[in-house]
């Protein structure tokens, strides 16, 4: 096939044709780090189909009028039905048929064992963060997923820990708080996987306080706005693991796919208001306990059926 005559200037034709060609090949070569792993043909796919697109030959055309063309009459499409005879469905592969929904999925022994090195005292807002710092680091799945409404929404131990197989993909800085308080065997306080619900229900325990009357403490929960919400609705929810005069510190999950520390002033405008976790009310005895024998006494992590009887 002759190339476009704009590419053949005059004398030096073929050797601009071979630069032309070459830098054709570059650009190819420097846009392919840009496509996504997803759409790699070599990505392994999980839903089932293999990728087809009709063509003609797909398709068979029977003539079903039980006529023959005549004076009185002419084929017409409605005299033809249309089969197709390839045997595949068509199929085009979506982000979706990426999904390894079997990938990083866990189970109650595992939940147990990223809690283990966590030292619960009794003293429920050390022991909030003791657990919250055991999972520093956990990410959501990079493989298991699924698209909502065009958005990824990963697989977690969170939502997986509160709610199964309904709840795996949901958003989850409320399910990390939740399993924190559970996990730091947490009584009296309620669980919940929807920021704006717990608010509300934290509110009704006598838990919830303001952020404009409140004066933070390490072990509390910290609820967040959208920036730019006039309703300034609780959008995201983390925990408190220290405070300065100006700062506070915090561990979040959702706020990024990992489980991490984060830094406000304590003036941060899009914190609305903190849940304060009540006093143990075994803490009295167990600090005797305490005192009796350190290091602080170690105890067994609840089992998930124990979270069912709250
Ligand atoms: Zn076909
Ligand atoms: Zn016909
Ligand atoms: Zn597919």
């Amino acid at each position: 096939m002759k190339h476009p005559t704009a590419w053949n200037f005059g004398k030096n034709g073929a050797g601009l044709r071979f630069l032309s060609v070459l830098l054709v090949c570059l650009l190819i070569t420097a846009a392919l780090p840009a496509r996504s792993t997803a759409e790699d043909a070599e990505q392994p796919t999980f839903c089932g189909f293999e990728e087809h697109t009709h063509t003609e030959e797909c398709f068979e055309r029977t003539l079903i009028c039980g006529e023959t063309e005549s004076e009185t009459h002419t084929h017409t499409e409605e005299c033809y039905e249309t089969a197709t005879i390839c045997g595949y469905e068509a199929h085009t592969h979506t982000l979706e048929c990426y999904a390894d929904k079997t990938a990083d999925v866990e189970n109650a022994t595992i939940w147990r064992s990223s809690v283990s090195s966590a030292h619960l005292t009794g003293d429920w807002r050390h022991d909030l963060v003791e657990i919250a710092e055991t999972q520093l680091g956990y990410q959501s799945s990079e493989r298991n997923y699924t698209v909502e409404e065009g958005r990824i929404k990963r697989y977690t131990r969170y939502g997986d820990w509160y709610g199964g197989e309904e709840c795996r993909y949901c958003d989850w800085c409320a399910g990390f708080v939740s399993f924190c308080l559970f996990y730091a065997d947490i009584r009296n306080v309620p669980l919940s996987l929807a920021c704006g619900a717990w608010v509300q229900s934290l509110g009704d325990a006598g838990l919830y306080r303001d952020a404009a009357d409140y004066t933070p403490k390490a072990g509390d929960l910290i609820f967040f706005c959208r920036e730019d919400d006039p309703e300034r609705a609780a959008s995201h929810v983390g925990i408190v693991v220290g405070v300065t005069e100006d700062g506070i510190r915090t561990i979040e999950g959702n706020r990024t796919r990992t489980v991490a520390e984060f830094r406000y002033q304590r003036d941060e405008s899009t914190v609305i208001g903190y849940g304060a976790l009540p006093e143990n009310p075994n803490r009295l005895i167990q600090n005797r306990a305490l005192k009796q024998q350190l290091p602080p006494l170690r105890r067994s992590v609840p089992s998930p059926d124990r979270y069912l009887a709250y």
